[in-house]
């Protein structure tokens, strides 16, 4: 009975030495939160609302932070560790590396609206990245994108994805949204930003958050990759980390990985209205600026979707500097930012899942999660493609000869020139973002009133058989 007690111990204690842990830290004032970053903690999640703060820390230190903050609470083990019992497959209740590959797949050989996974580039260490395509639109169509585990230790971020597809190919045809927004708009999926590091964690399990570049240009523990996109890129030493060590490290330039540098040069090809790039974890439904704590000219949008989107969840919406800390070199950042293409209306929702591996052993929270996450995915579609209007990009659909709209120059900021061909307008508007209709422009030149807010526009040109309508950037 001992030695088989002993033998256990063995077993079991590798793991528990090396285990990093969660730690939930109180926090009396904002004061508190930059206190225990300056000391070198690695904040792993956290509200200034809340009043909490979450930091991972190595098994050997977890003692001295306790006694340093005896408020705080040790977090299970599982929620920081891969320890799935019975000996499930892979990563428990998440899905693993194989079995993603298995489910995209079988996906697309059971339904016809799904692609088969798609390479757009090879990660550090050659593995493919791909993305699946959903849709029953035109390849015209526009596209909505939606990503996860850019940080490979956050698996409920890939769950709410593969949640996402099931539902959308199951309820097409008779759930009305479902079938509008695959009618209407091509979804884009990347169900794995950052395989190296996921497959790093697979099946031991592992707190990799970054990729796996230990030593280019210079040896570290890996780039941050939502740390290493080019929009502000290294703005400042709080948002991003020039530390190799840094969980926050951003790299040595922009765009330095082959994660961040195809993913961006793919997302330009694909050009997305907008969509959601999916972490995990603490509840929280993030939107620009993220670099500084100051609004975009799409504050009220991003605010009043975010608030209608939460309304379910109560996922606490705002800026990341308002919610927790300021980033900078971030996908929703660069999205939105920058100048290589229209803006897009990109959000970062922190799904609140019990740390980051806290549901390998229980589904109750994964279904969970899943739900209140689909019913954001539904808004988010809805209101971006209402914003466009489904006719957009639909001339080549009509018999005769297509009417085309381009414009002179985009973004603008004085006056917009376009030109009309194949067919002549009878109508011609402009429309914001909410669809309204504020000028009727004529003879391809519209001089922008002085009073017109910065931010996206639509012109549009009809005849009453045909419309088509162009996306353009007011920028001051
Ligand atoms: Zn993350």
């Amino acid at each position: 009975m001992r030695k088989i007690f002993v033998v256990a111990l063995l077993l079991v204690l590798p793991v528990v030495m090396n285990a990093d842990r969660l730690i939930r830290i109180p926090m009396q004032a904002d004061s508190d939160f930059t206190i225990v970053r300056d000391m070198g903690y690695e904040i792993a999640a956290g509200s200034r609302v809340d009043g909490y703060v979450d930091v991972l820390v190595n098994q050997r230190f977890v003692d001295e932070t306790m006694k340093r903050y005896p408020e705080a609470r040790l977090l299970p083990l599982e929620w920081s560790e891969l320890v799935p019992m019975d000996g499930r497959n892979e990563m428990g209740y998440y899905y693993g590396p194989n079995e993603n590959a298995l489910f995209w797949a079988e996906l697309a050989v059971a339904n016809d609206m799904v692609d088969s996974p798609t390479s757009y580039g090879t990660s550090y260490e050659g593995r493919d990245l791909y993305f699946v395509r959903i849709t029953n639109a035109d390849t015209d169509a526009p596209a909505i994108l939606f990503t996860a585990l850019t940080h490979a230790r956050e698996p409920g971020s890939n769950s709410v994805i593969i949640d996402w597809a099931q539902w959308l190919t199951t309820e097409y045809g008779s759930d009305t949204m479902a079938t509008f927004i695959l009618d209407n708009a091509q979804i884009y999926i990347i169900p794995i930003v950052n395989p190296d590091a996921y497959e790093y964690n697979n099946p031991s399990g592992g707190d990799q958050r970054k990729n796996m570049n230990f030593t280019t240009p210079v040896a570290s523990s890996g780039i941050d990759l939502n740390r290493n996109y080019s929009f502000q890129w290294g703005y400042d030493n709080t948002g991003s980390s020039p530390d190799p060590y840094s969980a926050t490290y951003r790299g040595e330039s922009a765009l330095s990985e082959p994660e961040t540098l195809a993913q961006t040069q793919w997302i330009d090809s694909i050009e997305p209205l907008g969509g959601f790039h999916y972490h995990t974890y603490g509840g929280y439904l993030i939107f620009p600026w993220g670099y500084i704590n100051s609004p975009t000219p799409h504050q009220s949008t991003f605010e009043s979707w975010g608030n209608q989107m939460a309304a379910q969840n109560n996922y606490q919406v705002g800026r990341a500097a308002q919610i927790l800390y300021s980033v900078n070199g971030d996908a929703v950042d660069w999205s939105y930012g920058e100048t290589t293409h229209d803006p897009m209306l990109f959000y970062t929702p922190e799904v609140d899942d019990n740390g980051f591996w806290g549901s390998q052993n229980d589904t109750t929270l994964i279904v969970t999660n899943n739900v209140e996450c689909r019913y954001m995915n539904k808004l988010l579609c809805m209101n971006l493609l209402s914003m466009v209007g489904i006719e957009e990009g639909t001339g080549t659909r009509f018999e005769g000869t297509a009417m085309e709209l381009s414009l002179g120059s985009n973004p603008v900021s004085a006056v917009l020139s376009y030109t009309v061909t194949g067919a002549v307008p009878t109508s011609m508007s402009v429309l914001d973002v909410t669809g309204r209709v504020v000028a009727a422009p004529s003879g391809g030149n519209w001089v922008i009133p002085a009073s017109l807010q910065n931010g996206i526009y639509f012109l549009r040109a009809g005849n009453g058989t045909q419309t088509v309508s162009q996306r353009f950037t007011v920028l001051r």
